[in-house]
């Protein structure tokens, strides 16, 4: 509908950014829009309503969107941390990137059996989604579900990462 349009409409694409060839996508000027920001959280929870007990965001632009979403539905957030980040770190899961490895972290807050729905800005290749699924695992924690707000399409993400909730495709 019309709000969902308006906050696509304020992703910012810029070219060869990280690397030449690349187009990159950045919500950030969703995230400064009051209106735009709370359709998506919304959106965003609307099939895992009643679902779920907490939220993880994935760093960076993943916290935000969790932190938003959690005031709205009255939940708590995990933050889900590139690796090297956290004192006490309760897991540790490590992918491979088109050249390495990255690793990520979370604090150990999660409860047996706490269902958490996963939450990131960009879906692409899956990697980083598909890595967080296996900590929360690794966490004694069950996974409720994945929401992202933008799906890059053709790079094979969904089926690395397993069933993502999507608000728009590019
Ligand atoms: P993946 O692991 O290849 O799916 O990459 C997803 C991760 O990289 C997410 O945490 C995204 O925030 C980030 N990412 C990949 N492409 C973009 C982009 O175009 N814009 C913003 N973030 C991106």
């Amino acid at each position: 509908e019309a709000e969902m349009a308006y906050a696509e409409s304020l992703f910012a694409l810029t070219p060869d950014f990280p690397e030449p060839g690349v187009l990159f996508r950045d919500i950030s000027p969703m995230l400064a829009d009051p209106k735009a920001l709370r359709t998506t959280a919304e959106a965003l929870i609307h099939p895992f309503s009643g679902q779920f007990d907490i939220i993880a965001g994935i760093e960076a632009r993943g916290f935000v969107l969790a932190g938003v979403m959690a005031g709205v539905c009255g939940s708590g957030v995990l933050p889900v941390r590139k690796a090297g980040k956290l004192p006490d770190p309760a897991g540790y899961v490590e992918y491979a990137l088109e050249y390495g490895t990255a690793a990520i972290e979370a604090p150990g807050v999660l409860k047996p059996g706490q269902r958490v729905l996963l939450v990131d800005d960009v879906l692409a290749t899956g990697g980083t989604l598909a890595a967080s699924r296996t900590l929360v695992q690794q966490l004694g924690a069950e996974v409720a579900g994945a929401a992202v707000v933008l799906e890059l399409e053709g790079l094979g993400g969904r089926e690395v990462a397993g069933e993502v909730h999507a608000l728009f495709n590019a």
